[in-house]
């Protein structure tokens, strides 16, 4: 599995038989990238300067689409094409919280599929409008319908597939090549990055293929490196089970937290989860714009408010480097949380706090 050396690689296509796991070692030294997907990846790590000091960033929310599931959308229709699954013209139907998709289409455009996109309605329409642009077919689901009844977005996506000719779900629920470019990259990344020197790395989980890649490979690089795995209030991927106690139940906050525990998700490898709501949610989210100037999506307040968490709890000391993923960036939430009306509609912040806001101290 995992921890076998690879010998072969994907850029060669090569692949061994007998390992279901397919790597990839791809070519970063090009000045002039063949195409935009050239660009997914080797994102920069920041320090946090304002907020804490014992913080760096790992700035996924700086990939050309927008988010770490960049990634999985080149890995997947790569990987694929090597396995000689997909031919030019060929329908992929993927079902998303959004960013998933736009990587699968931001791919898609540039190699020439179809693209079908199956979106819980709670998710922000300047997602499905990037989709769109990049010239996908969205199709909304409702929010509250949970994953197997035929009417959510996994559902739909299925029976869409059953009467679709030519057409594929690359399904990144299951799909090895999900946690996969996270073990062969963004964990490498990261520990290169620091020099080897990382304390805590704090990862927010949807389909947990960011965790499960990322907690593998830094695992084996350096045992001694705790991960901390972050979910949203209302969602049940937490361990232990406990943490979940207010069950499941809807939230703002997109990407984040399932009703499932998608196949993906490898718990093994995470020392400690931390539950974080929507108000924590949003209020670092904002912070991170307002004092860090990284302009940056709701998942990343999450995870920012987890670090915040476990430096206070496990009384992290200043000699510690605490590596905070950032997944996506502000452009998906436009007319949301980065609006001050937003949140007081939301009721995140009061009326007299918004009108503070809104008016100019000068
Ligand atoms: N944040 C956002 C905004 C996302 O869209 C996603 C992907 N659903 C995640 C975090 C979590 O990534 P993963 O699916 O790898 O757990």
């Amino acid at each position: 599995g995992l921890h076998k050396v690879c010998k072969y690689s994907l850029a060669k296509g090569q692949h061994d038989p007998e390992n279901p796991h397919r790597h990839e070692v791809r070519d970063r030294t090009k000045q002039i990238k063949d195409d935009i997907t050239d660009v997914i990846g080797n994102t920069p790590l920041v320090r946090i300067n304002n907020i804490t000091k014992k913080d760096v960033a790992k700035c996924e929310f700086l990939n050309p689409g927008g988010s770490v599931k960049d990634r999985i959308g080149r890995r997947m229709i790569v990987d694929a094409e090597l396995e000689g699954r997909l031919q030019k013209g060929d329908i992929l139907i993927e079902p998303t919280s959004g960013n998933t998709g736009i990587g699968l289409a931001m791919t898609a455009a540039v190699k020439g599929y179809r693209m079908i996109i199956t979106l819980p309605e709670k998710m922000s329409q300047e997602k499905q409008d990037a989709l769109k642009a990049l010239g996908a077919t969205v199709v909304r689901t409702p929010t509250e319908m949970q994953f197997d009844n035929v009417g959510s977005h996994v559902g739909v996506a299925i029976e869409l597939n059953k009467k679709l000719e030519r057409s594929h779900i690359l399904d990144q629920y299951k799909n090895p090549a999900n946690p996969l470019v996270h073990y062969d990259e963004t964990a490498q990344e990261i520990y290169d990055q620091c020099g080897g020197k990382v304390d805590y790395v704090v990862v927010s989980a949807g389909t947990g293929g960011t965790l499960t890649g990322i907690s593998r490979k830094l695992k084996e690089l350096d045992p001694n490196i705790q991960i901390i795995g972050v979910d949203p209030d209302g969602s049940i991927l937490a361990e232990p089970a406990e943490l979940n106690a207010s069950g499941i139940h809807s939230y703002k906050v997109e990407g984040i937290g399932y009703d499932f525990l998608p196949r993906v998700l490898d718990r093994q490898y995470t020392d400690k989860w931390v539950k974080v709501d929507d108000p924590e949610a949003f209020y670092y989210a904002r912070r991170l714009i307002a004092e860090e100037g990284m302009f940056v999506g709701g998942s990343s307040g999450t995870a920012m408010a987890a670090a915040m968490k476990i430096i206070k709890e496990l009384d992290i000391g200043e000699g510690k480097r605490v590596v905070v993923l950032l997944p996506d960036s502000i452009r998906n939430y436009m007319t949301k949380f980065i609006s001050n009306d937003w949140m007081y509609e939301n009721g995140f912040i009061t009326e007299d706090e918004c009108i503070k806001l809104n008016t100019s101290d000068l």
